[in-house]
C-alpha cells in the first residue's frame, strides 16, 4: 500500500543510510541482535519521521531495505514490503524523547535474566557507565498483551517509552531491551556494552561477594566512539 497522505521527510544522504545498515550488521555480528532485532534513526531533516529496515534479519540488511515511517509507525511508501511487527517501539521512543536520534530493540541474550529477576542491571565497568543509573523494566502485562510479549501497537510502545523515562536503556520482561542515544554510533556502543556488561555482571554475581558498581558520579560519556566504530564497521561490512 502506498500511503500518499504521509509526506516524506525528503532524501537522505547515502552515507547516513550506510551507517544505519552498518549498525544493524555490527550488532548482528556481535550477537546483540538475533534474526529479529532492529536499529532505527530519526530522519535527519524531519523529526516526525524515522528510518528502519523492512522486516529482514539484521545481518542481511542493505541500503535498499531502509523504509521511512511517521511517529505512528505508518509507512510513508510501503511498496508492498513486509514491516517489523515491533516498529512501534521506535516510533514511540522518538515521540517521547526529542533528544533521541537512534534506537535499538534487541533480544540481547545475557540481558534476559535481568528482565525476569529483581537483580539490577547496573554498570560494573567504566565503558558501560551509561548504565550507572540502572535500567527500568517494562512489564507488558501492565498495558495488555496482543501477541505474546511483543510490542505490536502504539499503546504498548508508548507505555514502554514511559517506563524508559530519561534513561538510555529499558529492559523488557522476558523479551529484551530498548536502547536509545543521540546518534547511531552511540546507540551501537550502548547496545553492545549493555550485553557485555550483563555478561561481566553475571560472572561477578557468580562469585557471591559484594559488588562495587560504577557510581553515577564516576560515570563518563565515552569521547572517541569513532575508533571502535571504524573497527566494528570494517569487520561487519567485510571491508
Ligand atoms: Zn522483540
Amino acid at each position: 500500500m502506498s500511503n500518499a497522505s504521509i509526506p516524506s521527510g525528503g532524501p537522505v544522504d547515502p552515507a547516513v543510510i550506510d551507517d544505519l545498515v552498518a549498525a544493524s550488521r555490527i550488532l548482528a555480528h556481535h550477537g546483540v541482535l538475533d534474526a529479529w532485532g532492529h536499529v532505527s534513526i530519526r530522519h535527519p531533516k524531519n523529526p516526525e519521521r524515522y528510518l528502519l529496515s523492512r522486516a529482514r534479519a539484521p545481518a542481511l540488511v542493505e541500503a535498499g531495505d531502509i523504509m521511512e515511517f511517521d511517529l505512528n509507525s505508518d509507512p510513508v511508501d510501503q511498496q508492498g514490503r513486509r514491516m517489523f511487527l515491533e516498529r512501534y517501539i521506535h516510533g514511540e521512543a522518538f515521540r517521547a524523547r526529542p533528544d533521541v536520534n537512534a534506537v535499538v530493540h534487541s533480544h540481547s541474550p545475557t540481558v534476559i535474566p535481568f528482565t525476569v529477576t529483581d537483580e539490577p542491571l547496573k554498570a560494573i565497568s567504566h565503558i558501560a557507565s551509561f548504565l550507572a543509573g540502572g535500567c527500568p523494566c517494562f512489564e507488558i502485562r501492565d498495558v495488555g498483551l496482543t501477541q505474546g510479549l511483543l510490542v505490536t501497537n502504539n499503546k504498548q510502545g508508548a507505555a514502554l517509552a514511559k517506563v524508559l523515562g530519561d534513561k538510555p536503556v529499558a529492559l523488557m520482561r522476558g523479551h529484551g531491551n530498548l536502547v536509545v542515544a543521540s546518534d547511531i554510533q552511540r546507540v551501537v556502543h550502548r547496545a553492545l556494552y549493555t550485553e557485555v556488561n550483563a555478561q561481566q555482571l553475571a560472572t561477578a554475581l557468580s562469585f557471591r561477594r559484594p559488588i562495587k558498581y560504577v557510581t553515577e558520579d564516576e560515570a563518563q560519556d565515552p569521547k572517541r566512539l569513532g575508533d571502535s566504530w571504524d573497527v566494528w564497521k570494517a569487520e561487519a561490512m567485510g571491508k
